[in-house]
Formats: C-alpha cells, sequence, structure tokens
C-alpha cells in the first residue's frame, strides 16, 4: 500500500479464514490488511521443494456440513472425504484412537487399572470446578494420568487445574462410561468426536481453502501490510509503512492480546484485564527426507510426558500430493516456545527412533521450524470476566474482534468461517438500520 491516506467503510485486519470470510461476506466496500505476503494465517501450508506442509494437523470437519458444501460448491474446492485413521502412543505402543473405547489395546495389567478407576462412584457435577476434575469423573484416574493430563499440559503449558472447562464444548464430547467400560472388552462401539470424518483439499494443501477464498473476493487483501496503530477518536488506522486508513467499522482477527496494544489512550482498567489474557505458542517441527514412514495413521496423538512433543502429523497419509514419492514428511507439534531448539530436535529424534517411526532405512533428513506465537488461549478462571470488558469496550468504538485469536477462544476452520459470515451480516443490517 502507498504512503497517505485513504478512507474505507469497513477495514479487516487480517487474512486468515475469519478475516477472508468477513470480505467475502461484506462484499465490497471494505480494505482488508494482512501482514504475511499470502492469505491463510494459521491454517497456511509451507511450500517447501515439492512437499506442502500445514501447521501441524489441519482438516476440515463440520457440524453440519453446511459449510464444506459451501466451499465445495460456491467457492469450488475440491475436497477429499477422508476416515479419520488415528492412534495415541500409550505405554510404548500405538493404541487406536479414541482409546477410551479402544482400552483393550492396553497391556492387560493396564486394562484393569483403566476399567477399576472406572467403576467408582461419580464426582457429582458441581465438583468439575477445574478441567482436572471433570476429566477425573468423566475418564478416570488411569485416563487422566496416562492421556488426558500429560497430553493437555504439553499443549497448554499449564497444569490441568488452572483450565476450567468452558473450551470442551464439541473438542471433547463428554465420553460413554458404559461404551468405555465395555472397551475393555474388546467392544468398541463406532466412531467418536467430530472428526471422524475429515475433508481435505485434492490439491495445494490446506491453505487452498484460503488461497481459493481470497480469490473469490471482489477487492484483492493488501498483503506485507501490519496494522501498527489505531485512533479510536478519529477512528484511524496506521500502518506499518506510514498509510492511514479511515474507517467507519473495523474488524479484527489478529491476537486480541496484541491488539489491545496498539490502541492509542487505551483506558487503564481495560490495559490491565487484557493482560489477563493468557496464551500458549505453539513450535512446529517438519521433518523431511528420503524413505518410507511405515505408520498408516493420519495423526498420532503422543501424552508421554518424557517426550517433548504433543502429536505427530503424517502429511503424506492425509493426501499423498503432500509428499513426493520416495520421500517423506512428519510435523511434530510442541508447546511452548521450542523454536530451533536443538536439544529438543535430538530428543524427538531419539523418541521417533524408540516408536519405531525413524528407522535405518530413512535418511537425509532436512528440519524446518516454525513458531506459532499464539497457539492455544487458555481457559482459565479471569479468560471470561476480562473478554467481557475488553469486547464492550472495543464494540462501543465500533470494533468486531472475532476469528480464533480475535475472539480468544478455541475455534477451528469451520468456526472462523462462520465467524466472518455472521459478523457481515450483523454489520450489514446495523448500518442499514442506521440508514
Ligand atoms: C496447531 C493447530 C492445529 C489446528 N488444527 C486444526 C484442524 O485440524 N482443523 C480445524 O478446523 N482447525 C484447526 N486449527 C484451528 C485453525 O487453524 C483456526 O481456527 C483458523 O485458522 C483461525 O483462522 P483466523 O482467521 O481466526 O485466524 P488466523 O488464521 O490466525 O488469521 C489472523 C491473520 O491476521 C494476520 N495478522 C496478525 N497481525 C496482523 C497485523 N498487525 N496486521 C495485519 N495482519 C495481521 C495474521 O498474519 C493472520 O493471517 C488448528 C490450530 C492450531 C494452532
Amino acid at each position: 500500500m502507498n504512503q497517505g491516506s485513504l478512507q474505507t467503510r469497513y477495514l479487516i485486519i487480517g487474512a486468515g479464514l475469519s478475516g477472508l470470510s468477513t470480505a467475502h461476506n461484506l462484499g465490497s466496500d471494505y480494505v482488508l490488511i494482512e501482514k504475511s505476503d499470502s492469505p491463510g494465517g494459521t491454517s497456511g501450508t509451507l511450500n517447501y521443494k515439492e512437499f506442502k506442509l500445514d501447521n501441524g494437523i489441519h482438516v476440515l470437519y463440520s457440524n453440519n456440513n453446511s459449510v464444506i458444501d459451501w466451499l465445495q460448491d460456491s467457492i469450488k474446492i475440491q475436497l477429499l472425504e477422508k476416515k479419520r485413521k488415528c492412534s495415541v502412543w500409550i505405554n510404548n505402543s500405538f493404541v487406536p484412537f479414541p482409546v477410551q473405547y479402544n482400552l483393550a489395546g492396553l497391556p492387560i495389567g493396564d486394562r484393569l487399572s483403566s476399567f477399576f478407576s472406572l467403576v467408582r462412584p461419580r464426582i457429582k457435577k458441581q465438583m468439575f470446578e477445574n478441567f482436572e476434575k471433570y476429566s477425573q469423573a468423566a475418564y478416570g484416574d488411569y485416563l487422566l494420568d496416562k492421556f488426558v493430563r500429560p497430553y493437555n499440559e504439553k499443549l497448554f503449558g499449564v497444569p490441568l487445574s488452572q483450565l476450567n472447562t468452558d473450551w470442551l464444548g464439541n473438542y471433547v464430547p463428554k465420553p460413554s462410561r458404559f461404551k468405555m467400560l465395555i472397551s475393555v472388552l474388546g467392544i468398541v462401539s463406532g466412531d467418536y468426536g467430530r472428526n471422524s470424518i475429515f475433508y481435505y483439499p485434492q490439491d495445494g494443501g490446506i491453505s487452498t481453502v484460503a488461497s481459493k477464498l481470497s480469490s473469490s473476493l471482489r477487492i484483492t487483501p493488501t498483503y506485507n501490510s501490519s496494522l501498527i496503530r489505531i485512533n479510536l477518536e478519529k477512528r484511524k488506522a496506521l500502518l506499518n509503512d506510514q498509510t492511514e486508513i479511515e474507517y467507519k467499522y473495523l474488524i479484527n482477527t489478529m491476537p486480541l492480546d496484541t491488539f489491545i496494544t496498539i490502541i492509542e489512550n487505551l483506558p487503564k482498567e481495560i490495559a490491565i484485564v487484557a493482560k489477563q489474557l493468557r496464551k500458549n505458542s505453539t513450535t512446529l517441527l517438519h521433518i523431511l527426507g528420503k524413505g518410507k514412514i511405515s505408520r498408516q495413521e493420519h495423526w498420532i496423538y503422543v501424552p508421554d510426558s518424557s517426550i517433548p512433543f504433543y502429536r505427530i502429523t503424517i502429511p503424506g497419509n492425509i493426501n499423498s500430493a503432500n509428499c513426493p514419492t520416495g520421500l517423506f514428511s512428519l510435523t511434530l507439534e510442541f508447546g511452548g516456545d521450542v523454536f530451533k531448539n536443538l536439544a529438543m530436535l535430538e530428543n524427538s529424534l531419539s523418541a521417533l527412533t524408540a516408536m519405531g517411526i525413524l528407522h535405518h532405512d530413512i535418511k537425509e533428513l532436512e528440519f524446518q521450524w516454525k513458531l506459532l506465537n499464539c497457539g492455544y488461549v487458555i481457559y482459565d478462571e479471569k479468560r471470561e470476566s476480562s473478554l467481557e470488558k475488553v469486547f464492550s469496550f472495543l464494540r462501543s468504538n465500533k470494533i468486531w474482534s472475532i476469528g480464533r485469536y480475535g475472539a480468544w477462544e478455541y475455534s477451528n476452520m469451520e468456526d472462523a468461517i462462520l465467524h466472518g459470515k455472521n459478523i457481515a451480516s450483523q454489520i450489514l443490517n446495523q448500518a442499514r438500520t442506521c440508514l
């Protein structure tokens, strides 16, 4: 964007899925600015040599398929439909996911421990004051200790007792104790969770969703352009190249904690509550090389606290087009900032070898690191009341903050697309009633 000033009715910050969907649904009279050089944000893809490398596991799934249908029929994205193949590395073996309904996959001693930790009095509902208490009641001590606690503590970087249960929703559906108990006997009862069937672009990695959505826009987003300051009184935004944009409505999708800090003359009480918003970053390590990975899973959960990463994705199993023939790629996800940490790399390679994933036929390894500064927001006791104050302040200044990080929530790509759609219709309705 050239230095100078311009005016727009709607200023949208960020060309991730929520910003792109907002622009698509507003249709016209907007400026969309994006700090990086391409669309997609967190659901972007690194194109490295012939590899397509997403930010860890990134697959589309849906509550009612309306978004999937819309992406296929209106945005013309060719999607593959897949049945999830997934396991959990537990007690040195791969147990099919969800582990709570595949308890017969555990060694016999562990099967009994998991069974007996389930057949005990239920904890009353009012005891669910935090995620740890909830998990103990829902899964029993065995699964709490072997899976839920170590996995989530690696991912969120805080003790489970500091998390509330507001984020569970569809991500962690309440398990059926009956199904868990009969699974000890080897009776597996059906699929589980929203992503047991998922969708993935036929070409180009997950970023195809964002790039096709971006091509559908009437006004092309402005890339390599960052918002650096906002004057609420004058409703003016300043970009990194000193361009000034005067707007009527602002829709933010960049992380809320950073967004708040660029507002001029921010009231002290808002600055204080915004500082209480907590998050954990996510580090990604792509491992590439020659050879064949023998595992068939799309992704693998790794709760074991002696292993530094919490999840492994195998991009070539999700779509063979993600990985050239004769080569392989793996993506590891770590909670926190371990970007280019060589000790983590060494520990990870040893763990992958111990798991049998890396072996002597795998050669010429290469590594690509990426840090997502904001990976997972933390649902602690202060989150909800802090957000109420921050959002009410922003709304009184004609600012909507949406998307996974703008709304400061645990949500997925479908939610980001729906956020954009809903906010556009809300703003258009409001603008119409003001005419
Ligand atoms: C590790 C991981 C795995 C995930 N797996 C899945 C999955 O399997 N399925 C699923 O459905 N969802 C998954 N998600 C969630 C999904 O990635 C998000 O819900 C979705 O991408 C959020 O889109 P968004 O537009 O809200 O945010 P973002 O994609 O983060 O977009 C925000 C945009 O704002 C831009 N920006 C930031 N600062 C500025 C600035 N100052 N000026 C201009 N632009 C700026 C950023 O560059 C970015 O493009 C996963 C998330 C993570 C972290």
